[in-house]
């Protein structure tokens, strides 16, 4: 039986969007010494993160900063292209069954190199250069697949609707990726939610509200 979260999934995401809002204005709640305080009292006791975060590697995208928030704020799963991989979902479920953790946002960004890579594969045959890399381009393949056969869409359009597709294509994928992911979605437990950084204003925008 997963914990209950003392957080309210509909108050996380106007926070976060509040905490995006601030970083946009240049305004932030956080401060270096807050946060070191902060990491001081949360070692002697449980954390209590109020959302995962499932989000791409990208150095450009830093999800603590974007949305302004705290340590013991997000669990973060960072892996490149936000594809859903079986220790991926191993991560999401021990939030949600360990802290009770009610929402997960899937965060792709603009202009994503592991989304572009898989695109580049399958419009000139582009050859992947190690097998892991394959995998990670092997799973975002056929969620873009269809976009890439579109005619006389620029490439960079074609991009950014595999970005969004991508995003959502993993927010399906997780909900029904393990047995207990599956039952929390289907009993209300457990809410994902997709989004896409805008790498050129800094702005989330929010795919299924
Ligand atoms: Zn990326």
């Amino acid at each position: 039986m997963a914990k209950e979260s003392l957080h309210d999934p509909v108050q996380v995401i106007r926070d976060l969007k509040a905490g995006n809002q601030r970083f946009l204005d240049g305004i932030s709640f956080q401060s270096h010494k807050s946060s070191l305080r902060k990491l001081k009292e949360y070692a002697t006791k449980d954390q209590n993160p109020k959302a995962v975060v499932l989000c791409c590697s990208d150095s450009r995208a830093p999800v603590e900063m974007i949305f302004d928030q705290d340590i013991g704020d997000l669990f973060v799963i960072r892996v490149a292209g936000n594809v859903i991989a079986p220790s991926l979902v191993g991560s999401v479920e021990f939030a949600a069954d360990t802290f009770g953790t009610n929402i997960v946002l899937v965060m792709g960004h603009t202009n994503c190199g592991a989304v572009k890579a898989t695109l580049d594969h399958i419009e000139k045959d582009n050859q992947i250069s190690t097998e892991n890399i394959h995998d990670i381009v092997t799973r975002i393949k056929p969620h873009i697949y269809p976009i890439a056969q579109i005619p006389g869409l620029s490439h960079e359009e074609k991009l950014a609707r595999s970005v969004n597709a991508n995003v959502m294509a993993s927010v399906g994928q997780l909900s029904y990726s393990s047995r207990l992911i599956e039952d929390l979605v289907q009993h209300g437990k457990l809410q994902i939610v997709g989004s896409v950084l805008d790498l050129s204003t800094g702005q989330v925008e929010f795919l299924n509200p």
